[in-house]
């Protein structure tokens, strides 16, 4: 399952200094969520949080690479399972 943009924000400066061109970290967390930005227009976004922030566009999105990601593959597992043989030929 996909960060929500509470989520994000919990891993945001909360600052609100507006140098990523949105006015606020909530609002800049939105955005992130909805794939509008990247992570890297926050220049202040710590070491520590990168790596939960992470994300890239493949089949299935990998966000936090430290601990849930078994319990996404799982879950994409289970989603696979729910499709029919004409929706897996279209999503291949
Ligand atoms: S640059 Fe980073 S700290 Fe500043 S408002 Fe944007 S998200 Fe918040």
């Amino acid at each position: 399952m996909a960060l929500t943009g509470i989520d994000i924000f919990k891993f945001l400066p909360k600052t609100n200094c507006g140098e990523c061109g949105i006015p606020t970290c909530l609002a800049f967390a939105m955005k992130l969520a909805a794939r509008q930005l990247e992570l890297a227009a926050c220049p202040y976004v710590s070491d520590e949080a990168k790596p939960y922030l992470h994300f890239t566009f493949t089949s299935f999105d990998v966000f936090d690479v430290q601990g849930r990601f078994a319990e996404i593959a799982r879950e994409f597992t289970e989603q696979i399972k729910t499709l029919g043989p004409s929706q897996l030929k279209q999503a291949a």
